[in-house]
């Protein structure tokens, strides 16, 4: 067969087949829910550029804050300094999580947010040995070899943290990280929850939480760091739901056993689920959290991992031995905290605009429900995310499933931006999307599903 084109001329571009012929959009501007191509096509972003663009794309209060941050400072090394932006952003953050955490550690993507929440836990149990070998005589029966070591993490299959090596690994092992499975450091992975295709037959009212048998069992031997999850939504596996009573009972195991509770709400936090974040909806209470991907209204890259006093007062010594030491260049960029502290302030004065969105949602999935019938399966929608399953055709490996592709590249035609995640079709729309624009979308969908298994593509 003959080679196509390139991609791209110059530039890699990620999650592509780089042979395969792809018709790149070339974008030139956007702004609220739609971007616009070089052909003045106007685009809606019906996933907010990869769930970053919460408020729409270039809100105009973080545009000014960017723009009123950059005739100051722009940015200067958090090692042995501070400014303003990074302490108003962390103040806010903190406010937002109801003063359930003591302080907001900085990065620039949610990769590298779990893999800090990762490190911390395993200090956490390091320093705890420190102390006691300090209080311990020497050579005595309480000192650290008596206790066993906490460096590993219990994990969920359905789980994604992340591309880096770090949150790879306690990520589910899946067609994306099985080419590193051999530095993946050891974890225990138990099958994920999902509340939308029980295996055990339950309905959340039956449930007796069944699903985390295996993981109490393992959870018991006390030999784990962490538990790493992503609360009540898994993202990236297909938008798989699970009741609060899982966490609920996750966090009881973990206080039985000494165990961290680790959240990544990458994609939850920020109001994606209604609550600033996914643990207040759930009613839990995670030691350790990290955050990304619309803290800056999807302006500019920032990730923050937030510490719980009781993890922070470890780390409260004098002891170069005992010290945290991890940092990225970019760490509270003045500009990215800038747009941050808008980017909350515009949060909390969308509580309506979040609710209104998933009644508008429902309605949407529900009409379109009645005009799709049997092949839309698993309709579910929570806060700003609506999503369902199509059962056209089932590949083994759902990512792989050509299906996915097929639709995306459909509604293309329509000016949809949708990135099925194989059968599964989601919408995470910016919260301010309009209803006109919404039932754009729904109407593309309907369109393009109606007609997949008649030869018009
Ligand atoms: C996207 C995502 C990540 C990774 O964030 P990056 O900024 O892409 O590194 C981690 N966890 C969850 C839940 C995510 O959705």
């Amino acid at each position: 067969m003959m080679k196509t084109d390139p991609v791209s001329t110059y530039t890699w571009i990620p999650l592509t087949i780089q042979d395969e012929a792809e018709d790149l959009v070339p974008v030139i501007s956007a702004t609220k829910e739609f971007f616009y191509d070089e052909d003045g096509n106007e685009w809606i972003d019906g996933i907010s550029s990869w769930w970053t663009v919460i408020h729409g794309h270039r809100h105009p209060n973080i545009v000014q804050a960017i723009e009123t941050q950059l005739k100051s400072l722009d940015h200067i090394i958090l090692a042995g300094h501070v400014h303003k932006p990074a302490e108003i952003l962390s103040k806010k953050l903190l406010e937002l999580a109801e003063n359930d955490f003591e302080k907001v550690f900085y990065s620039d993507n949610g990769s590298n947010a779990v893999e800090i929440a990762l490190k911390l836990a395993i200090q956490y149990y390091k320093n705890q040995s420190v102390e006691v070998e300090a209080e311990a005589e020497v050579g005595s029966e309480d000192s650290l070899s008596g206790g066993p070591s906490r460096e590993s993490f219990l994990i969920f299959s359905s789980s994604y943290h992340g591309d880096s090596i770090g949150s790879m690994n306690v990520s589910g092992l899946t067609y994306f990280n099985r080419i590193f499975a051999n530095l993946r450091f050891p974890t225990f992975e138990s099958p994920a929850p999902n509340c939308f295709q029980c295996k055990f037959g339950k309905t959340p009212d039956s449930c007796k939480t069944e699903c985390l048998n295996s993981f109490e069992e393992e959870i018991l031997k006390e030999r784990y760091a962490g538990v790493v999850i992503e609360p009540l939504v898994f993202g990236a596996a297909g938008m798989i739901f699970y009741d609060k009573k899982v966490l609920e009972k996750i966090q009881t195991l973990c206080e039985k056993t000494n165990t961290l509770l680790i959240l990544d709400e990458v994609f939850t936090g920020m109001g994606r689920l209604g609550k600033n974040f996914a643990y207040q909806l759930a009613g839990v209470k995670p030691d350790l959290l990290a955050m990304a991907k619309g803290l800056t209204g999807g302006c500019l890259p920032l990730a923050a991992t937030f510490v719980s006093k009781k993890i922070y007062s470890r780390f409260q010594t004098k002891d170069p031995f005992r010290s945290f030491f991890h940092a990225h260049t970019m760490t509270g960029n003045a500009l990215s905290c800038a747009a941050g502290i808008a980017s909350v302030d515009l949060l909390l004065s969308e509580k309506e605009t979040i609710l209104s969105l998933e009644s508008n949602l429902r309605k949407n999935m529900k009409e379109l429900q009645n005009r799709l019938g049997g092949k839309l399966k698993n309709p579910r929608v929570l806060g700003a995310i609506a999503a369902f399953d199509w059962s056209e055709e089932i590949a083994e490996d759902e990512y792989l499933n050509p299906i996915g592709k097929r639709i995306r590249n459909q509604l293309k035609k329509n000016f949809v931006l949708l990135r099925p995640l194989g059968r599964t079709i989601y919408i995470t729309p910016p919260y301010t999307i309009s209803s006109d624009s919404l039932e754009k979308i729904f109407q593309a969908l309907y369109e393009v599903l109606s007609n997949l298994g008649r030869g018009i593509e």
